[in-house]
């Protein structure tokens, strides 16, 4: 553990609990191993993810899920009552989430992009956007201290590809943290091993072990890691060499957001302090 100059904040603003640990687990775990404070925050309880539960006990599980995930690696997590699949980026969330920002302080935080097959990305996405701005606006909800610099703002990686795909700024290795993003994935269990495979008719395929379905997982999730990773493939080969990225086969990516404070090289250099990241 290395000492730190200053405390970095990273705020993953996910719609459902398990988009932060899926898009930026390893960067997370990252985070906390040089002692910076990471939180997950999902705007919706999560209510509709499922085939066979819903509702409130729905809820109260992955509430539970959330926690065990993130708990043994220091991250605190936020769960909101806004019911999933129904969120609209209304006047009130959207102060909601200023003020959440500003109480948190993050230096960097990271959401969908706008355009997303899920509504409620979309909404989650813009709900951080239009809070941009507003962060630093004293005469909006007066009752929470303005900040006086926006963060850094940016997207999570997704595979759209309209109106314009994923254009990462910056891709990470996330080879050494890979065992720690699985078992937060694996912790959420009621999504990893039941809805998600259920939703896409793969429900016979999850072994009913628990050593046999983290192992069917980290499968799964490794292969679509090195499909993002190959998908941007020069860009890893840019930033960390044309050897040793030709060999980088896990990593998380992440967008610059106009609306934030800018994401150049100062930015990059400052909010992602990890010694093999080469550029
Ligand atoms: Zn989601």
């Amino acid at each position: 553990m290395s000492s730190i100059a200053h405390n970095l904040k990273l705020l993953v603003v996910g719609a459902h609990p398990d988009d932060a640990e899926y898009r930026a687990g390893g960067l997370a775990t990252l985070y906390r191993r040089l002692g910076h404070s990471v939180k997950f925050l999902s705007v919706t309880n999560g209510e509709a993810g499922h085939h066979r539960e819903w509702g409130a006990p729905l809820v109260e599980r992955r509430r539970e899920e959330a926690r065990r995930a993130a708990a043994p690696f220091g991250i605190e997590t936020e769960v909101w009552d806004n019911p999933d699949g129904r969120l609209v980026p209304d006047l009130e969330r959207r102060e909601e989430m200023i003020r959440s920002i500003r109480v948190y302080h993050p230096d960097l935080v990271l959401t969908h992009r706008p355009n997303d097959y899920h509504p409620d990305h979309r909404a989650t996405s813009l709900l951080v956007q239009d809070a941009a701005y507003l962060l630093t606006v004293p005469a909006i909800c007066p009752d929470v201290p303005h900040l006086r610099r926006d963060p850094v703002i940016a997207y999570l990686s997704d595979d759209f590809l309209r109106p314009y795909p994923f254009e990462p700024t910056v891709l990470l290795d996330i080879s050494s943290a890979w065992e720690e993003k699985i078992s937060m994935l694996d912790s959420h269990e009621s999504q990893f091993y039941e809805w998600l495979p259920a939703n896409m008719g793969r429900f016979a395929d999850v072994p009913e072990s628990v050593e046999g379905r983290r192992a069917w997982l980290e499968t799964r999730i490794r292969d679509l890691t090195r499909n993002l990773a190959d998908r941007h493939r020069n860009a890893i080969r840019a930033q960390y060499g044309d050897e040793h990225g030709q060999a980088i086969e896990l990593v998380e990516a992440f967008e610059g957001c106009e609306y934030g404070a800018p994401f150049d090289e100062e930015a990059i250099a400052r909010l992602f302090p990890f010694s093999d990241r080469s550029c």
